[in-house]
């Protein structure tokens, strides 16, 4: 982390629904959130699909699930939470989500974006979610080539928003993982987050334990894994 001292970097992190930047980053963010880096979040869906319960209705879980995610921000440490407001469950590749996207790189100018792995479909397990692949998906798109070509989106550039260049990506969640962050010590933060998130949440300890045994080593640490792109 020594080339890191002394710079402020700033991390993106795009996010398909309030509590995915929880289970993908939290701990890297809250981490180098520490060591001088400014994070911020983009969450691309209102959540409101986040819930089976006959008798909730969807706005009222829209408003609980924003405030869910800022108060998780919070504790971490990300400096702001933007919304995009896309309908949980959803989300499509569009040109508008990646103009979204671009919109968000060019102003806030990050060093490094984190998003879903988009090439994750399927596990022995379980089934990826659609918002995860195709904001994944457009968050890569949106990196490269589009928010470094300038004549991308005229409107974007219409409203100031030049050209930049993100130098690192991070994808959680890959079946391909090549980077390691030990976030041992920002592991009970992450934990602190991820249960801000009450309306998702019906067996807090069950949940803890599975991310446990996920993520701690036979070492007793904790590693948040990811596939890093260096961008040139
Ligand atoms: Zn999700």
């Amino acid at each position: 982390m020594e080339e890191r001292a002394g710079q402020v970097k700033r991390g993106l992190v795009i996010a398909a629904h309030p509590d995915d930047a929880e289970f993908g980053c939290a701990g890297t963010a809250a981490l180098w959130s520490r060591q001088g880096w400014d994070f911020y979040y983009l969450i691309c869906t209102d959540g409101s699909k986040g819930s089976n319960d006959p008798g909730m209705i969807p706005e009222q879980l829209i408003v609980t699930r924003r405030r869910e995610q800022e108060e998780a921000a919070r504790i971490l440490g990300v400096k702001k939470v933007f919304f995009l407001d896309y309908v949980d469950g959803e989300v499509t590749y569009s040109r508008e989500l990646v103009r979204d996207l671009v919109r968000y790189i060019r102003l806030l100018k990050p060093h490094a974006v984190f998003s879903h792995e988009p090439a994750q479909i399927v596990g022995d397990r379980f089934i990826n979610h659609p918002d995860h692949r195709f904001v994944g998906m457009a968050a890569l798109d949106a990196v490269y080539p589009m928010a470094r070509t300038r004549p991308a989106f005229p409107e974007l550039l219409a409203e100031g928003l030049e050209p930049h260049r993100v130098e690192e990506v991070y994808l959680w969640a890959s079946p391909q993982p090549n980077f390691e962050v030990d976030v041992t010590d920002t592991w009970d933060l992450k934990i602190q987050a991820l249960l801000c998130h009450r309306s998702q949440i019906h067996d807090p300890e069950g949940l803890v334990e599975r991310l446990r045994l996920r993520l701690q080593g036979e070492d007793g640490r904790f590693r948040e894994r990811f596939r890093r792109i260096e961008l040139f």
